[in-house]
Parts: C-alpha cells; structure tokens; sequence
C-alpha cells in the first residue's frame, strides 16, 4: 500500500534560513496523524508544501502516489486544509461563503445545501448563518474555515493548529469528526501542540526539528526511540527527543564555529 502522502528529503529555504532539512515523512490512509515540533520546525512550512501553497527547493512530494511537482494541480481535488490563521472574506455570510466554496469544488446546489446544514449544524452555527464573517469570532471563523475545508468531503483533511481558539465543546465536536472520518477509510493530518490531544487522537505522530524528522510511529515506537519507558506519555517522549536533537545539533556547531576561531586565531598567530 502507498502513502497516502510522502515527503522524500525535501527542503525548504527563506531567504536564507534554512526551514526544512532533508525532510521524510510518511502519512498513511485512514489515519489522524500529528506532526509535532517546537515552534519553527518547520510544521507549517511542509503543510504548505503538501498543499501547493509553497514549492520546495528540492525533495520529493507525493500525494495520493502522485508527484505534486509533475501534476500540480489535479491532486488538490482530494485536499481540504485548513491554514493555522485563517482568512476569510469579511463580507460574505456564513452561508454565501460555503456556498461559494462548494461551488469552487464543483458541488451541485443540493449538495452543497446539504452538506452547508450538516456542519452549520454541527458546529452550533445555526445562528450565525446569515451573519458576515466580520462580525463572528475566531473560534467561529475556525470552524466556517474547517466546515468549508470539509464540503467536498477530501479523503485527505490537513489541519494546522486546529484547535487553538476552539471552545472545548466545538474541539469535542472536532474530535469525534476525524475519529468519524477515519473509520470511514479517509485521513486527518493535523499539526499542534497539544501534546494530551496527540497523544489521546492521533494513530501516530512525527516529531520534526530544525526541518529534520527526528522519530516517527505510534507512542510505542517513540518510546522504544527514545528510550523513555514503556510507561512514558507523548509529552515526556517530546521533551527527550526534541532535548536530543537540541544538544546534538550544539554538538555539530561549535565544531563549525571552532574551526572558524581557529582560522582566525591561526591567522594572527606566527
Ligand atoms: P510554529 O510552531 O511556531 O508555528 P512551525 O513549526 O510551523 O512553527 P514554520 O512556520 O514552518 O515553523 O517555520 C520554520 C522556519 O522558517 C522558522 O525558522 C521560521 O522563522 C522560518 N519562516 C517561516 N516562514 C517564513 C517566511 N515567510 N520568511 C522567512 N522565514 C520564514
């Protein structure tokens, strides 16, 4: 069986800093996976990447077994995403935004109406259907942003962050949706920080640091990796590797900078 999605040594560069270093990573189909790191890891970035908002410098992405570089955009019909700041058009209702986005998708009226109800149903929107998005709440918008990511029902659904800013009944709600979908065969792949979340709903997670996949699996696995005991919760397992990855990296940079004291040292010496 494929990947679902694959990264092969992929990186990533702004203008100088260097965000993804050789990145691998494999999501497979019918599965909540986490991609976890401190901040500036590189989370966003390769999310960016896998859904066509970014181009790598280099590397490998395939989505659905397809090159995202060769058929750029044939493979985003089986994408919904949700961005960690999401921007939508101030002055468009509720309704008329999803309309609009299932129209985007190539939904028929009914359909679109249909799927519209359900998650303005399920996401306590009722009320807010015909209100502009200007006047709803963060969380509100989070969850018109994820209903709309939703509409064409993607086998894949990439998430950053999606639960910052939700109310705990609203990330209830999430949950219980992506445990729904992946019974149903599709995939959720979400990015956070919420370690107690991952650990509780994702099948199996990557920890990602400085751009580089420092261990991936299900908790088991990473507790096998990092040697932390069987009894060990994804947070503790988090702390160690990232710890690791930290110190190693301090390792290799003062060789770096050594050798650049001793050139200059050596330059001034007889
Ligand atoms: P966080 O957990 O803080 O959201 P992240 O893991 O999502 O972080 P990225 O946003 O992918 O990390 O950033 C990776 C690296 O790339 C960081 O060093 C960041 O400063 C840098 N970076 C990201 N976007 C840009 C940009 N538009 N211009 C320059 N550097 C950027």
């Amino acid at each position: 069986m494929t990947p679902i999605v694959e990264l092969v040594n992929v990186w990533k560069s702004y203008d100088g800093v260097q965000a993804l270093k050789g990145l691998n990573l494999e999501v497979w189909r019918g599965e909540i996976f986490g991609l976890l790191g401190p901040n500036g890891a590189g989370k966003t970035t390769t999310l960016k990447i896998i859904v066509g908002l970014l181009r790598m410098d280099r590397g490998l992405v395939r989505v659905n077994g397809v090159d995202i570089s060769e058929e750029p955009y044939e493979y985003k019909r089986i994408i919904g995403y949700v961005p960690e700041s999401v921007s939508l058009p101030d002055y468009l209702t509720v309704e008329e935004f999803l309309i609009y986005s299932g129209k985007i998708r190539g939904l028929s009226e009914g359909k679109i109406r249909e799927r519209m109800n359900y998650f303005i149903k399920l996401f306590d929107l009722e009320g807010k259907r015909r209100s502009l998005i200007i006047s709803l709440s963060r969380g509100m918008r989070q969850k018109v942003a994820v209903a709309s990511a939703l509409l064409h029902d993607p086998d894949l659904l990439i998430l950053d962050e999606p639960f910052i800013g939700i109310d705990p009944a609203g990330q209830h709600v999430l949950k219980e949706l992506f445990n729904e979908r992946v019974k149903g065969g599709k995939t959720v792949f979400i990015s956070t920080h919420m370690l107690d979340t991952a650990e509780r709903l994702c099948d199996r997670v990557a920890i990602i640091h400085k751009g580089q996949n420092v261990a991936s699996g299900d908790l088991k696995n990473l507790q096998q990796i990092s040697r932390a005991g069987e009894n060990a919760t994804l947070e503790e397992v988090f702390l160690k590797l990232t710890e690791e990855a930290r110190e190693q990296l301090f390792e290799e940079e003062p060789i770096k900078r050594r050798g650049g004291f001793l050139s200059l040292f050596g330059r001034r010496g007889p």
